[in-house]
């Protein structure tokens, strides 16, 4: 989250959750500032939909039934799929709690929340790109302003944020932001002229993403995709099955396509289903003519024992060779975790591929730090409860960065386009990824000013 007060007005940019996991309990952590009581907040502004930006929203807009809401359509229907994902992992939690005399957690927001949230007359959902109409939009309390949202290339509906200030200046925040293609999101460095027009002719502040500020891309995307198809040609023909653990959003979709456009048909299972129908246009006709074969668990117990048994039949192959898409990337939750992983480990012929970044601490790490033939631990479904297991790992591991984040060389550029005054770097990993980054950034000509980190809690006065 970030808070930005100019000319006057003061916006409030994403709210998200951050993960901490000590010892077997992973807990969620919110955004420092107490959601900002007692500060009148006039804008808030939902960038995309991953948890990182959204997981504590809802919250926040409860503390602020004053602010205006805007989000593109497609991060909307997103930031919904993983809203009541949330509730519903909650609802597990306390329910495991309940049963074991433990006291209940305190859930980041409540069903009613949520309902508020979807229903606020404050939200405005937009296709972008959009420029804002001064009347209606801004309710005509914004005099001299002008916004404007054009994809970001990180994700289906994902944006940057344009503003036109009253003192003369530009605002630009990137968001997250890829210029690179994916499957389902087109990269954009930045918009065409015919949306732009002169706004970067002028002096400004950029704040710009830096996940990957101190990475280059490897090689081309389409050099990884002929590799992971090469990989996957090779588990194919010794007879194995490919799991491929992924993170629900983005990822989950991205892959499906790609194993598609390889030839191959692909099994889904999970909250990847959800995201998928948000992101992937096409997804009912995938679905119609086999490219694509969804895992549905429903409610009723008959549902749910043919979701196992299907499970059951992709894991020994029975269907020929077919990707298994299912999350989470982190091997700690999620049906890779508990249905598919367990087994598909154990056999020497089967493969698992991961295509997102590695997260310390998690189930993958571990995986890739551990000798072939030793094991991990896990946590298994049997008879319907999670129960701890050791996996004994044989199969192949292979893990491809497809990342939906910009490399230096996509966010130097950006920069070198938009010559601002003052360049500000957040969402970057570590004091390396921002020299680096910083680094490029002075080499440009003429070279702008020193960037400024955006690390949390700190002021920046600009
Ligand atoms: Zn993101």
């Amino acid at each position: 989250m970030h808070l930005i007060r100019l000319c006057g007005k003061n916006i409030a940019v994403d709210c998200g959750i951050g993960f901490d996991k000590s010892d077997e309990i992973q807990k969620q952590y919110v955004p420092d500032g107490n959601w900002l009581n007692g500060t009148r907040i006039d804008l808030i502004i939902l960038t995309h939909k991953h948890l990182d930006h959204v997981g504590a929203l809802v919250r926040l807009v409860h503390h602020h039934p004053e602010a205006l809401i805007f989000m593109s359509a497609k991060t909307f229907e997103g930031a919904r799929i993983a809203i009541e994902d949330s509730l519903n992992i909650w609802r597990k939690e306390a329910e495991n709690a309940r049963r074991n005399g433990l006291p209940i957690p305190e859930p980041i927001f409540t069903e009613e929340m949520a309902d508020a949230f979807y229903n606020n007359p404050n939200l405005k959902v937009f296709d972008a790109p959009y420029w804002l109409d001064p009347q209606e939009d801004l309710r005509g309390q914004w005099p001299g302003w002008e916004m404007g949202f054009y994809d970001a290339g990180h994700d289906v509906g994902a944006v940057s944020t344009y503003m036109l200030l009253p003192n003369g200046k530009y605002f630009y925040l990137t968001g997250d932001v890829a210029s690179h293609d994916q499957e389902n999101a087109r990269g954009v460095l930045l918009p065409p002229d015919n949306f732009l027009g002169d706004f970067f002719d002028r002096p400004g502040t950029m704040v710009t993403e830096a996940t990957n500020g101190d990475r280059r891309m490897e090689k081309p995307r389409e050099q990884l995709v002929e590799e992971i198809g090469q990989f996957a040609r090779e588990v194919d023909a010794r007879g194995g099955v490919l799991l491929d653990a992924v993170f629900a959003g983005t990822k989950a979709g991205n892959d499906m396509v790609m194993f598609n456009n390889l030839g191959y048909k692909v099994v889904v299972d999970g909250l990847a289903r959800d995201h998928i129908r948000v992101e992937v246009p096409d997804i009912e006709e995938r679905l119609k003519d086999g490219r694509v074969f969804f895992i549905e668990e429903g409610k009723s117990k008959d549902k749910k024992e043919l979701a196992w048994k299907q499970r059951a039949e992709y894991v020994a192959g029975l269907h020929g060779f077919v990707p298994i898409i299912a999350p989470s990337a982190t091997l700690d939750q999620g049906f890779a975790a508990s249905a598919y992983a367990p087994v598909i480990l154990e056999g020497e012929k089967n493969a698992a591929v991961f295509t997102s970044h590695i997260f310390d601490d998690s189930t993958t790490q571990r995986l890739f730090n551990v000798k072939r033939g030793r094991t991990i631990k896990m946590k298994k479904f049997v008879n319907g409860r999670l129960e701890p297991i050791r996996v004994n790992v044989r199969c192949d591991i292979r893990h491809f960065n497809r990342s939906s984040h910009d490399y230096q060389d996509g966010l130097v550029e950006r920069v070198r386009l938009a010559r601002p005054e003052t360049l500000i770097v957040h969402h970057c990993p570590g004091k390396e990824s921002f020299n680096a980054f910083a680094e490029r950034v002075h080499s440009l000509p003429p070279p702008p000013k020193k960037p400024i980190w955006g690390l949390n809690g700190r002021k920046i006065f600009i």
